[in-house]
């Protein structure tokens, strides 16, 4: 992945120690995929698979995250995936409101380099940080929010999913609704023919 200023991201995430997360991590967990991909994930932070490899979703959260992009036939090498926080919460904790604003600028720079059209936020935590500290992910999961030009929606995540699924259907509207928003916006033209494919 990294070309031009990726390096330099790549830099900053590793030299980063603005909150005490770095303390005791394996790896940091910049977040991997196709660099200039229109279609970003964000999730909460580096679980304990994801803290010994140095890779985002790369556990069994990451796993059915996979699954459910081969779901709507799209290859997860063709989306970039990423956390708030880079740093692994001791003990899988949320990280808190400071944590995460301590990481936001690099999740900025993350973001200024991929340039996303559509941003899908995994879980509560995620939603709160990026797009609004109110959202209740129950009742706010699925709506699509437009930001200077960049689409978001706010869905369960994986690893909620796996101790609760039986939110898999509303999980599975929401991929839906995100395939077809791809199509309308003629994301990935050779994934999805949009005037045969519905
Ligand atoms: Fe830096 Fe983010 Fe790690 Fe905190 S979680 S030390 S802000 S990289």
């Amino acid at each position: 992945m990294p070309e031009g200023n990726w390096f330099t991201f790549e830099e900053h995430v590793q030299a980063c120690c603005a909150c005490d997360l770095h303390r005791g991590i394996r790896n940091k967990v910049p977040g991997q995929g196709d660099p200039h991909s229109p279609l970003m994930f964000i999730g909460e932070g580096p679980g304990e698979q994801e803290d010994a490899q140095g890779l985002a979703f790369v556990g069994a959260a990451g796993q059915l995250l996979t699954r459910m992009l081969q779901a709507i036939s799209l290859p997860r090498e063709r989306v970039y995936i990423c956390n708030v926080v880079k740093c692994r919460p001791p003990g899988n904790r949320t990280p808190d409101m400071q944590e995460m604003q301590a990481c936001l600028p690099l999740l900025r720079e993350q973001f200024l380099l991929v340039r996303p059209r559509i941003i899908i936020l995994l879980g509560a935590t995620a939603a709160r940080a990026v797009l609004n500290p109110d959202i209740r992910i129950t009742r706010d999961r699925g709506r699509w929010v437009e930001r200077k030009g960049v689409w978001f929606m706010a869905t369960y995540h994986p690893s909620y999913l796996l101790r609760s699924p039986e939110r898999k259907a509303e999980a599975w509207k929401d991929l839906q609704s995100l395939r077809a928003q791809l199509m309308a916006m003629k994301l990935y033209p050779d994934l999805y023919d949009t005037l045969h494919d519905n």
